[in-house]
């Protein structure tokens, strides 16, 4: 069987780190694909939307002529596994925003919400994966969720706030989990989305 193409919305951001974090996983049948053009998104299986700056990446989107053909994927069922500017990126509300942003995602976001004065900062965080448990989250400008809509499922909190959250086929995380030394749940997103790499 083929391997299972896994993309990476590749215009700017910490793409790279994902990368990174997918070959520590050990998972020999993937096949990674940096996503920069339309052919590339059409070739992908899943897709993984790093941190970075959501207002660049829904511009870039836009004159590279993918944000409506990104939209379309996702709501056919592409996975998507996003992190921090991504989760950003896929929010159907962004407080007090305007900018361009996907709306897939039935949640309600605030960019930097831990006060500009905290840039970044690691805490536990606690996910419902019980094979996981609690790992290391590292914030990074972080947003936080502060509304979700009905068919979210929260996979992981931090001090009891949502820092983790699924809708159908997307993951998304206002944390850092490819900064994590053994990946795992890059590992448990490829494993629970893409068939193709199971036995
Ligand atoms: N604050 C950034 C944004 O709004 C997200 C920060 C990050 O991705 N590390 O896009």
């Amino acid at each position: 069987m083929s391997d299972a193409r896994v993309g990476l919305l590749a215009f700017q951001g910490d793409y790279e780190a994902h990368g990174k974090a997918l070959a520590r996983t050990g998972i020999a049948s993937i096949t990674i694909v940096e996503v920069r053009r339309l052919s590339d998104l059409e070739s992908v299986d899943a897709l993984i939307i790093p941190g970075g700056e959501s207002t660049v990446m829904g511009m870039l989107l836009e004159r590279f002529g993918m944000f409506e053909a990104l939209k379309t994927r996702i709501k056919e069922g592409l996975p998507v596994f996003a992190t921090c500017a991504g989760l950003i990126l896929l929010a159907k509300n962004i407080e007090g925003s305007e900018q361009t942003r996907l709306g897939v995602l039935d949640v309600t976001v605030l960019r930097n919400a831990y006060g500009r004065q905290i840039d970044s900062f690691h805490s536990p965080v606690r996910t419902s994966i019980s094979h996981i448990g609690i790992i290391d989250g590292v914030f990074i400008r972080a947003p936080k969720i502060t509304a979700l809509g009905e068919g979210v499922d929260v996979i992981a909190t931090h001090r009891d706030e949502p820092v983790m959250v699924r809708q159908g086929s997307i993951v998304a995380a206002t944390f850092h989990p490819e900064l994590l030394p053994d990946a795992p749940l890059h590992r448990w997103f490829i494993q629970s989305f893409l068939s193709k790499t199971q036995g």
